[in-house]
Formats: structure tokens, C-alpha cells, sequence
């Protein structure tokens, strides 16, 4: 085990809070970001407001500003992401409001611009690499299968795995009509997530309007068979891009597209109320109340590690949103 430093990480739950930079083409407007401070702390300014109560602090583990690097935001991720290989099971999260950044933190702006890569491909190329610096002592299998939850109902799309057919380990899981590709570098990976996307997607802009109505899920399965001693390592990595967290106004949301809100609504509470009975360490955690948690029941609690980023935007204009995000946040911090 070469990765027990981060044990003392085992069973809590961590939350990051990312705040966007302004977009290109957006005058540089005024922040309601007034302050990050090194301890975790960020002090949120509503101009709308007057005195004592325009200004508000929040605390969290980490606070990254809109100048950090997705390789910044990795370097605090790594570690939880390597305990997988050790056997534990992790969760990270992207929650936050329609254009904050979920999807960049997670994924990135661009598959084939390497520095800009978010988590996502990032894990995958490290837990490739460490596998193979360890291939003397371990031999791992990796397992992918992508999730998708819309109005509750829960779609899995594609299956990679690498040299895994055979495995009576996998017998365990549970795999709906996936179809199973072998891959053993994070290009193989790259090219395949393509072509996910490109059956997915009927445009682009359809793919954005359809991804803020929907949870992603990104499962990565490690097996590790120790060489010498015979035993068997199994660790889960779920990354999870969240639906778009806004409140939907119910005099313009109509019908199914009403109902889709309140689903994500329901969800990402149920969600949250998970998270927070946790951090409470609570008797009676309530995995049940939704399809997400239900998916993520395993890598949510005992052993389990959490990582939940908290993405705001910095205009004015989504200053509710920013305060509601971040009081989620503390909620289960
Ligand atoms: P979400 O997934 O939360 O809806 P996106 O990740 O799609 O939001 O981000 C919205 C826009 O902002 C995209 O154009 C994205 O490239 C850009 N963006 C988000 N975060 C950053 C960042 N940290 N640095 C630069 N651009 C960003
Ligand atoms: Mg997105």
C-alpha cells in the first residue's frame, strides 16, 4: 500500500468551492466575490443589499479562484483519486448552477488540449499510469461504465474495460446491457468517450440544454490482484457531473419540463441530505429517496471518501444562485 497517507482522509467528506472566471466577451463586470481568503474562506459582496448584510462568509477545505489551473485543481484532487488503487472507494462531485463550470472542473473546455484537461481524464491517465509503475506487485483491471440520470430514471451507456472478460471478480457487478470495450491507455479512452458523445449529442447546443437536465456518472472499477500475497484490492472512483443545480421558476417551466426540475430538485436534496446525515454521522442515512444515491449508495459512507466541488459564477446577476449554492455547500460540509 503506498498510498496510506491519505487514509486520514477516510470517512470525511470534503468540499472545494471554485468560482469562474468572467467569460471572454463579458465586460469585466463587477464581482460579488469580495475576498478568498488562504483558510478556506470566501467572502461573497450582494450590491443589491445595504450595510452589515450585503457581505457574508463562507468557509470550506479549499477555495480555488477564478485564476486556477486545471492542473491546480488536480493536485488537490490526486491524492483521493490514488486511494482507489488502495482499495477505497471515492465520490467526487461537480454541483453547482447551469454555466458555473461543473462540466470544465470534471471534464474540460477540450478533449484534445492535454493541459486543459478536468479531473476526469486526469484520474484516468494517473490510475493507467500508477497501474503500470506497480505492474511488478499488483496487476489491476480498470472498469468504466457511464451513467446517466434523467427524471429519476437511470441510463447506462457504454462499458470499457481492460482485459477483464474473463474475471470471476466482475461477477459481483451489476452491468445493464453495456457493451464491453477493451481499452488500456486514457487515448483509448479519449476516442471512445467521443463517440459516446457523438451518439449522444444531436448538437451541441442541445447537449448543454440536455446536460443541465441531467446527473453524469462516470464509474471507474479498479480490481488489483497483490502478486505476492494473492489478495484482492477492489476500489470505485464515481465521478459525478450534476445536473444543473437552479431553482426553475415555476411560472415558466411547464409540464415535462416542470416535472424534469423537480426531479433535480428532489435529487440533488435527497443528495445533499445524504451528504449531511454522513457528515452528522447520522444512525439513519437516507440512500433511498433517490435514484442518484441509490447508484452511489456504496461509495457513499462507511469507508468511503467525498469530494464535492461548489462552482459560482461571479456576476451579479447570479448572486441568488451563488448564495443558495453556497449555503448547500455549508450544509454538508
Ligand atoms: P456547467 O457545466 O456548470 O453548466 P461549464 O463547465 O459548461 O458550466 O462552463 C460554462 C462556460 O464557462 C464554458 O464556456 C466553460 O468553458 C467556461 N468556464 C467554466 N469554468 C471555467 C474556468 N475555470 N476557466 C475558464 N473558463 C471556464
Ligand atoms: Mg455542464
Amino acid at each position: 500500500m503506498l498510498y496510506n497517507q491519505v487514509q486520514d482522509l477516510k470517512g470525511t467528506i470534503r468540499v472545494y468551492c471554485r468560482v469562474r472566471p468572467f467569460l471572454q466577451g463579458q465586460t469585466n463586470g463587477q464581482s460579488t466575490v469580495d475576498y478568498i481568503g488562504e483558510n478556506g474562506n470566501i467572502m461573497i459582496v450582494n450590491p443589491l443589499k445595504q450595510g452589515k448584510d450585503a457581505r457574508k462568509v463562507f468557509s470550506f477545505n479549499k477555495v480555488f479562484g477564478p485564476t486556477v489551473s486545471q492542473e491546480q485543481i488536480y493536485v488537490d484532487t490526486q491524492p483521493l483519486v490514488r486511494s482507489v488503487l488502495d482499495g477505497f472507494n471515492v465520490c467526487i462531485f461537480a454541483y453547482g448552477q447551469t454555466g458555473s463550470g461543473k462540466t470544465y472542473t470534471m471534464s474540460g473546455p477540450d478533449l484534445t488540449t492535454k493541459q486543459t484537461w478536468g479531473v476526469n481524464y486526469r484520474a484516468l491517465s494517473d490510475l493507467f499510469q500508477i497501474s503500470k509503475e506497480r505492474a511488478d506487485f499488483v496487476k489491476y483491471e480498470v472498469v468504466e461504465l457511464y451513467n446517466f440520470i434523467e427524471s429519476g430514471i437511470r441510463f447506462t451507456l457504454t462499458t470499457h474495460t481492460l482485459d477483464i472478460r474473463n474475471n470471476s471478480q466482475l461477477n459481483g457487478l451489476n452491468v445493464p446491457d453495456a457493451s464491453w470495450v477493451p481499452v488500456s491507455s486514457t487515448q483509448d479512452v479519449l476516442e471512445l468517450m467521443r463517440t459516446g458523445q457523438k451518439n449522444r449529442a444531436v448538437g451541441a447546443t442541445a447537449l448543454n440544454e440536455r446536460s443541465s437536465r441531467s446527473h453524469s456518472v462516470l464509474t471507474i472499477h479498479v480490481y488489483g490482484k497483490e502478486l505476492v500475497s494473492g489478495s484482492i484490492l477492489k476500489g470505485c472512483l464515481h465521478l459525478v457531473d450534476l445536473a444543473g443545480s437552479e431553482r426553475v421558476d415555476k411560472s415558466e417551466a411547464v409540464g415535462d419540463r416542470l416535472k424534469e426540475a423537480q426531479h433535480i430538485n428532489k435529487s440533488l436534496s435527497a443528495l445533499g441530505d445524504v451528504i449531511s446525515a454522513l457528515a452528522q454521522k447520522s444512525a439513519h442515512i437516507p440512500y433511498r429517496n433517490s435514484k442518484l444515491t441509490q447508484v452511489l449508495q456504496d461509495s457513499l459512507g462507511g469507508h468511503a471518501k467525498t469530494l464535492m466541488f461548489v462552482h459560482i459564477s461571479p456576476e451579479v446577476n447570479s448572486i441568488g444562485e451563488t448564495v443558495s449554492t453556497l449555503k448547500f455547500a455549508e450544509r454538508v460540509a
